[in-house]
């Protein structure tokens, strides 16, 4: 029998992580937006109220309400990958805020440009193309009010893929890299090859107890992915870890 994630729906519901046990207070809500039900969140600090919105990808008035319900200031937006619906309105958000868009890295500037037709392409609506405020690189660290998000560049869904962790709240927003039980989709076999090195190689090694929000459906924890993952899995790890040692020279 398959273990429940230690954490089910996360959808439209406030979770104050300092209850989960770390003393951190680094709060966030997730938005389903698009008709993907992108899992766009909302992220503050509790002690300032300051705030991120990460994956922007569409529905400008459910994003819009929920910063108001929460009463929170958002200053800048951040982007873990650019595909539509997690960057489609990126554009218009940052505009109406008059705030900054940081990320995605710049590996991924190829999409963002084509945001437009892309997005059309695949029935997103008023995607707009943009060249965020920053590019953001592996091992940047962004502010927010007085709790911190470190970026981590994890390609293979996308070359310029990042994720967004915070340590003390032992949080981690990852896009499309993984989800509860499966991993990003990728072109190539070498693109899955890097996929499988990022997950292994820099997310998990950040603890079992991290709890993450993927770009679509459940949250989960990289301690249940570690067991329950059927493509990675430590068990299932075994079969193509030796890989890592052989490509060394195309991963990053
Ligand atoms: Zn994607
Ligand atoms: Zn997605």
């Amino acid at each position: 029998m398959r273990k429940r994630p230690r954490l089910v729906e996360g959808h439209e519901a406030t979770m104050p992580i300092d209850k989960l046990k770390a003393p951190a207070k680094l709060h966030f809500r997730v938005i389903p937006v698009t008709r993907a039900r992108q899992n766009c969140s909302l992220a503050w600090c509790g002690d300032t109220g300051r705030a991120v919105v990460i994956d922007p990808g569409g529905d400008i008035e459910r994003m819009l309400l929920a910063i108001r319900e929460e009463g929170v200031q958002v200053e800048r937006l951040l982007i873990t990958h650019g595909h539509p619906d997690h960057a489609g309105a990126a554009f218009d958000l940052a505009d109406l805020l008059q705030i900054p868009i940081e990320g995605p890295h710049w590996d991924d500037m190829p999409l963002l440009a084509r945001l437009g037709e892309v997005g059309e392409l695949y029935g997103f609506e008023d995607c707009l193309p943009f060249r965020p405020d920053r590019w953001l690189q592996h091992g940047d660290a962004i502010a927010v009010g007085r709790q911190t998000l470190n970026v981590l560049h994890c390609p293979g869904h996308t070359p310029g893929h990042l994720a967004y962790v915070s340590q003390d709240a032992r949080l981690a927003f990852v896009g499309d890299i993984l989800f509860h039980g499966a991993v990003g989709a990728t072109k190539t076999p070498q693109d899955h090859l890097q996929l499988l090195y990022s997950i292994r190689e820099k997310l998990f090694p950040l603890g079992d107890d991290i709890v993450f929000v993927p770009g679509h459906e459940a949250l989960s924890t990289f301690g249940e992915e570690r067991v329950s993952n059927p493509v990675v899995s430590d068990r299932a790890a075994q079969k193509y870890h030796h890989l890592f040692a052989v490509h060394h020279s195309l991963l990053r």
